[in-house]
């Protein structure tokens, strides 16, 4: 079965027919066309329409930067776009003939990881994409971990450094004030706006030697070109990024952590002392496995190809009402109906408890 997947970022909609083993056979990317919901949604239908001609599509799979609820319905609030408690599945669902699915965009990213790239055969897996923030995504045992209100995963915004930098989630100090494309961008500025001679190679690589236009590709390309200072702004946006994960690791327990996002196509340059610095701060350390760290394999289409997959399992294994994990453990099925027949003899209907609670 094909299906087609949707990445909605605040700049750009990646989208693309994806088959079963995680291959993209068709892909377009377009600008995202406004904040305006309706501009996006009608962008989503084209895109699907346009994937669609002359093939069978089963369903379609939406990862977008935002809040999902549980049920995978509604966005509850996106940075980027003005979707505020957004119905977005049944809008889409009314103009889509196929099964639609939406879910956070980093979960979607997590879940390729897993399925076909890097996080293959892990247990619990950690998956991090380092872009103007840090999307965090959770895979244990095989099912993607979404919290009881569909809000796991918001790792960027552990306080890592009491009053430290401001946030815009609005508190200080995040982990992605520090590990991200942002907070590289950032440092990265500050000096060469203070002129440092140490900066003259670097500002080599910016737009018109303009610290104002300084993006975070040109230091990566700059650090891959060897000059020494944004070799440096990397390290430390490695070394934040280890000492964040050896507090996840402390909490979680992983046996892998995935990297992915801009920021991770500086490779060994980033990861070497993002495994230094989780080395150093890991609790227990000497007397427990260490978690490996290795680089996303799908980069920029990691989102569009676990959407199509979330969508396509969506229909050949649904979930049931306990969506949290799934697909459903064969177990739970098996103890539910005792339960529930307890339940439905002895108490009040109005009381009754609901599955999935
Ligand atoms: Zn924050």
């Amino acid at each position: 079965m094909l299906s087609i997947g949707i990445d909605i970022g605040g700049t750009k909609v990646a989208a693309g027919v994806v088959d079963e083993a995680g291959t993209i056979l068709r892909r377009l990317q377009r600008p995202t066309p406004s904040r305006s919901p309706a501009a996006v949604e009608n962008a989503i239908v084209e895109s699907v329409e346009e994937l669609s001609q002359g093939l069978a599509i089963g369903a379609v799979g939406i990862g977008a930067a935002g809040w999902v609820d549980t049920e995978q319905a509604l966005v509850r609030f996106s940075p980027h776009l003005a979707w505020r408690n957004e119905p977005l599945r049944d809008r889409l669902i009314s103009r889509i003939s196929v099964p639609v699915l939406v879910d956070n965009d980093a979960n979607a990213a997590a879940w390729a990881e897993f399925r076909f790239g890097a996080g293959r055969g892990s247990r619990v897996m950690v998956c991090l994409t380092l872009g103007t923030g840090i999307g965090g995504a959770l895979v244990i045992n095989g099912r993607l971990f979404r919290g009881r209100y569909g809000m796991a995963g918001e790792f960027g915004h552990i306080t890592v450094v009491p009053d430290g930098h401001w946030c815009p989630c609005g508190n200080r100090g995040c982990w992605e004030q520090y590990a991200s494309g942002n907070s590289l961008v950032r440092d990265t500025k500050a000096l060469l706006e203070e002129g440092s001679p140490r900066a003259q190679g670097l500002l080599d690589h910016v737009t018109d030697r303009d610290p104002a236009k300084l993006i975070g590709p040109d230091v990566t390309a700059a650090a891959l070109d060897g000059d020494e200072l944004a070799v440096e702004l990397i390290s430390d946006v490695g070394y934040w990024l280890g000492r964040g994960m050896a507090d996840l690791a402390a909490a979680l327990d992983p046996d892998l952590f995935v990297i992915g996002g801009g920021v991770s196509d500086a490779g060994e340059l980033l990861l070497a002392p993002a495994r230094s610095a989780f080395g150093r701060h890991l609790t227990g350390r000497g007397y427990r496995p260490v978690a490996e760290i290795q680089h996303a394999r799908f980069g920029p289409n990691a989102g569009l190809i676990g959407a199509a997959d979330l969508a396509r399992h969506s229909i050949t294994e649904p979930p049931g009402p306990a969506r949290g994990f799934w697909p459903r453990r064969r177990t739970r099925r098996a103890r539910r109906p005792i339960f529930q027949s307890f339940a439905e003899g002895f108490a009040p209907s109005a009381d009754r408890p609901s599955p999935g609670r």
